[in-house]
C-alpha cells in the first residue's frame, strides 16, 4: 500500500514526505478509505499504530471541503481525548498537516487557566482537540460566547475505552447531544467491551469496524 492510493490532497502528501512517512500503516490504509468514504468507523488499534493520522488525515479533506460551504465562524472538527498530553500530541499531529492548509488547530484541556485557551479559541479555528470536561466548561464560558457546535460536521472519539475507564461519559455524550446529526463520526479504541458496543451504537450510525 501506497499514499497516492489513499486519496489524499497534494499539500497533505507533502507534508507526509517532508516528516518521512513513507508510507500508510495498516490502521492507515484500511482506516482513511472508510473515513473519506464519509461513514462512521470504529477503529480499534493501539498507541503506536498509526491512529492518529489514520482520523488527521481525512479531517483535513472534510474541513476542506466542508469550508466552501459556508461562511460561519467555528471549529468544523471536534476530537476528544482522555488527558491533556493525549490531547497536546494530537493537536501537534493535526498543525503539522493544519497549517499548510491555512487551518488552525486549539487544544482545549483542564488542569490549567482557562482564560488563555479562550483566548485562542476566540482567534479563531477549524478544529478543536479537547478533553471533554474542560469543552463543556468551554462552551459555557462567557455565556456561550466564546465556540460553539454549530459547524461542526466531524467527531472524533480517540482512547474511548480509557475515556469511559475515566467516567468521561456524560461530557462525552452531553457535547455529541450539541452537533447536528447529520455528524461523521469516528471512535478509537484499544479495546472494544461489550459496554463500548452499545454506547457506539448510541453516537455512531452504522460504523465500518476496522481493527488491526
Ligand atoms: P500514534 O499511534 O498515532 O500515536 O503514532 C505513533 C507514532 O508513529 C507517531 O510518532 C507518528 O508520528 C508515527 N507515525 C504515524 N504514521 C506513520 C507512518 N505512516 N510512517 C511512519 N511513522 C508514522
Amino acid at each position: 500500500k501506497t499514499w497516492s492510493q489513499a486519496g489524499l490532497s497534494k499539500k497533505v502528501m507533502d507534508v507526509l514526505k517532508k516528516n518521512d512517512y513513507e508510507k500508510p500503516t495498516p490502521i492507515q490504509a484500511q482506516g482513511i478509505p472508510v473515513i473519506l468514504s464519509g461513514r462512521d468507523m470504529i477503529g480499534v488499534a493501539k498507541t503506536g499504530s498509526g491512529k492518529t493520522l489514520a482520523f488527521v488525515l481525512p479531517m483535513m479533506r472534510h474541513i476542506a471541503d466542508q469550508h466552501e460551504l459556508e461562511d460561519t465562524d467555528g471549529p468544523i472538527a471536534i476530537i476528544m481525548a482522555p488527558t491533556r498530553e493525549l490531547c497536546l500530541q494530537i493537536g501537534k499531529e493535526c498543525r503539522k498537516f493544519a497549517k499548510p492548509l491555512g487551518l488552525r488547530a486549539v487544544c482545549v484541556y483542564g488542569g490549567t487557566g482557562i482564560s488563555e485557551q479562550i483566548a485562542e479559541l476566540k482567534r479563531g479555528a477549524e478544529i478543536i482537540v479537547c478533553t471533554p470536561g474542560r469543552m463543556i466548561d468551554m462552551l459555557a464560558a462567557n455565556s456561550g460566547r466564546v465556540t460553539n457546535l454549530v459547524r461542526v460536521t466531524y467527531i472524533v472519539l480517540d482512547e474511548a475505552d480509557r475515556m469511559f475507564d475515566m467516567g468521561f461519559e456524560p461530557q462525552v455524550m452531553r457535547i455529541i447531544d450539541n452537533v447536528r446529526p447529520d455528524r461523521q463520526c469516528v471512535l478509537f479504541s484499544a479495546t472494544f467491551p461489550r459496554q463500548m458496543e452499545a454506547l457506539a451504537r448510541r453516537i455512531l450510525i452504522k460504523p465500518v469496524e476496522v481493527q488491526v
